[in-house]
């Protein structure tokens, strides 16, 4: 429910002075439909407005001139501006107008009157000119201000005219109640939101623009803190539901003895933070990150058997069959061996065995299911699901992920969520995206992964690579050779690709497979069975090699073009080898010819070459990226922030996260009196029904 007091800010723009049919579209699609937008619209810039004279006008500065109506000139021909002249005591003023009637400007500009006129000075034949210029009367001296505010103005709207409407907003936003900690605003010396609303709109200097000035970074904090608390409140939305309570027991126990390794820390870690979860009686939401070979499925796999050990079911859930058969051929001996059935579900089983595993899961004499998409269907019931644990979450629609979950027995509540991500993502984003998700990081690799030596080569030296390549597949190497997808034409790339696959067959004389997006699904994974398998020597690339899928004896990586991958893709790529004990090596050839390399794309490789810490590199990738969103995330669900940035504001980010989780810890239903101001900040941003590409 919105409080009375903002009723005035979400009163429709079309309620100021000055929005008539005309504008009210512009406005709307530039601030916003409310006059809230209005308010929450920050100036790109200001304009400082000097007095001048024809002599000592400064070009590219805005000045203010008073002149008289020397002459009208009418264009003689059609497209050509209409222009005045004007004199003051020292010379003369040119005032241009592009389009425009002549009639009206006469009668604003009338020969022989005098005018104060305002613009950027610009100068054609030495003469000082003015486009478009603003026009008062001497008696409206008073409202040229000196330095004004300017707003992105759009085509048919100047910022003129939005500077009133936003003055307009301004008079109507009321006082509200701090919603922000007080010690927390007496450290920071940030003003009230109103003043710093005044602040944002009232531009003294170009320094005011920046977004670092108390008042745009209380204004950002205020943003990130709403939409932190929405996000908190989804979380405890979940977490009041009931879920069976799952503690670890015999097959628990049977199943980490059995594991040929002992658990690193960073999974010890990870492992107690779900069982805590599993244990609340509340229903777990959880995300598991870390690299690529950190170990997750183990970690899901002990979850899984706490869930039997518990008397229920879990199902865990691979984006393609190779994956979930690897799973299935990894854990389940070591499931079955700790007492733990456990079945496999894909779309190839046959008609039999599909019949007597879907019994087995509805009986409930199975407790474990590992499979694709396969295991959401209709068809599939179990007994009493407790657990969905999501390989590779990021390749499944939400959709999906809640089939699964709702094949849970309502009578038992509902079924814990484990996903997974082999995506190490920043904070920042982790806070934006996952923020209704608690989250556990595997930020330590398993002993014994030997580093990947990375190496950064010019395109150039393609030949040298080659024979390298060749001494290492004799000595019984595999490796991967990857051409990028650039996007401009899949045909194209896919030309390249396979015309590389025949060149390293002819130069190399070996078998050589290709695997490539336009592929059929069936025939892709076929290829990448082979390789897995051992019996393809090498395999070349276009789309990014299967998620997930472990070949220990792959040892090679070649990435071609490397210049065009991003960052944390390059990374992921990386991850492929060195999963074995034997060292390995990965090649980012770049560029073709003499090629350069840019600066941007220099540090990323460096970068690379440095470090193998998924998190460092991702959080490195974010900062590249800069302030812009080069990469969509806004269309991937990174909510439109009016005022916060989430690379600038990072650690204002970070705080209010922890903010929104304190505050509705102590106080879960917001009934204290900083509780109801919060409520009110949450109602000013307002994130369910906000602009799309909102959270
Ligand atoms: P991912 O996080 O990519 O899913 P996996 O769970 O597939 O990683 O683990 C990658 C490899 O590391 C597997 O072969 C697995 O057996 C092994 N592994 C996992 N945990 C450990 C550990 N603590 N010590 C040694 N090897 C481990
Ligand atoms: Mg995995």
């Amino acid at each position: 429910m919105r409080p009375q007091i903002l009723f005035p800010l979400f009163a429709e723009v079309s309620t100021l002075k000055g929005v008539g049919p005309k504008v009210l579209p512009l406005v709307q699609k530039l601030a916003g439909g409310l006059v809230r937008d209005l308010l929450f619209l920050s100036p790109s810039g200001l304009i400082v407005r000097r007095p001048m004279t024809a002599t000592n006008a400064v070009e590219g500065q805005v000045g203010i001139f008073e002149v008289s109506i020397d002459r009208l000139i009418v264009p003689g021909k059609p497209g050509a501006p209409i222009k005045v002249r004007a004199t003051d005591d020292t010379g003369f003023v040119h005032l241009i107008w592009f389009g425009g009637s002549a009639q009206h400007i006469d009668r604003l500009l009338p020969k022989g009157q005098r005018r104060l006129v305002s613009g950027k000075v610009e100068r054609f034949n030495n003469e000082v000119q003015i486009v478009h210029p603003d026009v008062y009367g001497l008696d409206q001296a008073d409202e040229i201000a000196a330095v004004e505010p300017v707003y992105p103005a759009t085509q048919g709207l100047t910022s003129r005219v939005l500077r009133k409407l936003v003055q307009q907003a301004l008079a109507l936003a009321p006082d509200l109640p701090e919603w922000q900690d007080e010690a927390w605003l007496a450290k920071t010396r940030w003003p009230g939101w109103r003043a710093a609303l005044a602040a944002l709109h009232a531009p003294n200097s170009e320094m005011d623009i920046s977004p670092d000035t108390p008042a745009r970074q209380r204004l950002a904090y205020d943003e990130l803190f709403a939409h932190q608390l929405a996000l908190a409140r989804r979380r405890r939305a979940r977490q009041i539901t009931p879920a069976p309570v799952i503690q670890p027991g015999e097959a628990s126990r049977l199943l980490l003895e059995g594991l040929p390794f002992h658990l690193t820390g960073a999974q010890q870690q990870a492992v107690a933070e779900i069982r805590r979860d599993l244990a609340s009686g509340e229903q777990m939401g959880r995300l598991l990150q870390g690299d690529v070979g950190s170990g997750k499925t183990a970690v899901a796999a002990l979850a899984m058997a706490d869930a039997a050990a518990s008397g229920f079911q879990a199902a865990l859930m691979a984006p393609t069959e190779i994956l979930a058969r690897q799973h299935f051929q990894r854990l389940g001996p070591m499931l079955e061996a700790a007492g733990v059935a456990t079945v496999l579900l894909t779309g190839r089983d046959t008609p039999g065995e599909r019949r007597a595993r879907l019994s087995a899961l509805a009986s409930g004499e199975a407790a474990v299911a590992i499979g694709t998409h396969a295991l959401f269907q209709d068809a599939v019931r179990f007994d009493r699901l407790a657990l969905a644990v999501i390989d590779e979450q990021h390749r499944f629609g939400v959709n999906e992920r809640q089939r699964l979950q709702a094949k849970g027995d309502p009578r038992t509540g509902g079924v814990h969520l484990l996903t997974m991500s082999a995506t190490p993502i920043p904070r920042t984003l982790e806070l934006t995206q996952y923020g209704e998700l608690e989250v556990s990081r595997l930020t330590e690799k398993p002993p014994g992964r030997t580093p990947v030596a990375t190496a950064v080569l010019p395109l150039a030296r393609i030949g040298e690579v080659a024979k390298r390549l060749r001494a290492a597949i004799d000595a019984g190497a595999q490796a991967y050779w990857i051409c990028p997808l650039v996007a401009e034409s899949e045909a194209s790339d896919l030309a390249a690709a396979e015309a590389r696959a025949a060149d390293l067959r002819r130069i190399l004389k070996i078998e050589v497979g290709l695997a490539h997006g336009q592929m059929p699904g069936a025939e892709r994974e076929a290829v990448m069975a082979d390789f897995a398998d051992g019996r393809l020597p090498l395999l070349v690339a276009t789309t990014v090699v299967e998620v997930g899928v472990d070949v220990p004896n792959a040892t090679i990586m070649v990435i071609e073009h490397a210049d065009r991958f991003g960052l944390a893709q390059l990374h992921q790529l990386r991850g492929r080898v060195g999963r074995g004990a034997k060292t390995s090596a990965c090649i980012l050839l770049y560029g073709g010819g003499d090629e350069g390399l840019g600066e941007t794309a220099r540090t990323r490789l460096e970068t690379l070459r440095r470090t193998e810490d998924g998190f460092e590199i991702a959080e490195e990738d974010f900062r590249l990226r800069g302030g812009g969103d080069p990469l969509g995330l806004r269309q991937s669900g990174f909510p439109a922030y009016r005022f916060a940035d989430p690379i600038r504001h990072r650690s204002l980010m970070l705080a209010a996260a922890d903010d929104a989780r304190l505050v509705l810890g102590r106080d879960p239903d917001l009934t204290s009196s900083r509780g109801e101001a919060v409520r009110t900040l949450e109602a000013l941003f307002d994130w369910r029904n906000d602009r799309p590409g909102a959270d």
